[in-house]
């Protein structure tokens, strides 16, 4: 499936490295209002992809704290599916005050949706906001896409990052560059956070399976995709102001 209404996909998907491991990046969908403008594009390995404006690293967030959800009659039918998304969603409940509730007559609602990749809208648009799960998702990926849901950018786009990380462009997929710009916009003073699951791994977006992003420091678990940090949960709870 190509979005091909979609403005601003930045991401994908799924390759392998040369250790045959696999990686999943996630694809980011910006607000729909210039879908019009929408550039689309095919290359090996990646589904679609356009450009994305610079914009903060936190985005609109939810009005409230009780986000309301579906889950489409092609992803219910996929047996684990289902308790897949529950999970993730519960990663994100269990340790802040964001709870998600199946939908009833709300207006608004995230909408889990069957894909190749995993993907998601980056803070409140409001309406039939879509997510995308793919069969290659876990309920970690999940997690890392409910967080964009709710407003956050990947961690290493920051503007703080090079304290951090060495972005080797060299070895980055030609036309996948836009997925490691830094954005500005409010961090929430929370530190850096290389464990991050907003976090990418060393050779996303890998040409050659050498590593795209270096730590500059020791970084257990960049690109993990299990759990929610410390300061994930931190980030969460200042956004939506749970009482800290
Ligand atoms: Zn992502």
């Amino acid at each position: 499936m190509c979005l091909n209404k979609l403005i601003s996909l930045f991401f994908f998907s799924f390759f392998m490295t040369k250790d045959n491991e696999q990686y999943l990046a996630s694809r980011v969908l910006t607000k729909p209002s210039v879908k019009a403008q929408s550039t689309v594009i095919m290359i090996p390995y990646i589904i679609c992809v356009a450009v994305q404006t610079d914009r903060n690293a936190v985005q609109s967030i939810w009005p409230t704290h009780a986000i309301p959800y579906l889950i489409s009659a092609e992803l219910r039918k996929q047996s684990s599916r289902t308790n897949d998304i529950l999970s993730a969603t519960r990663m994100v409940s269990d340790q802040t005050c964001v709870t998600f509730h199946l939908r009833t007559f709300e207006t608004n609602f995230l909408h889990f949706k069957n894909s190749p990749g995993c993907s998601s809208y980056v803070g409140f648009i409001g309406g039939d906001q879509a997510v995308y799960i793919g069969s290659v998702c876990t309920v970690g990926n999940i997690a890392h896409e409910l967080l964009h849901a709710l407003g956050f950018y990947h961690e290493h786009t920051r503007m703080d990052r090079d304290s951090y990380i060495n972005i080797i462009k060299n070895n980055i997929i030609k036309g996948t560059e836009q997925n490691f710009v830094k954005r500005h916009g409010d961090t929430l003073n929370v530190p850096y956070d290389t464990a991050s699951i907003l976090h990418y791994g060393r050779a996303y977006f890998s040409s050659n399976g050498s590593p795209t992003i270096v730590p500059l420091h020791t970084a257990k678990d960049m690109g993990q995709r299990e759990r929610l940090t410390q300061l994930d949960i931190l980030r969460v709870r200042l956004l939506y102001q749970c009482g800290v």
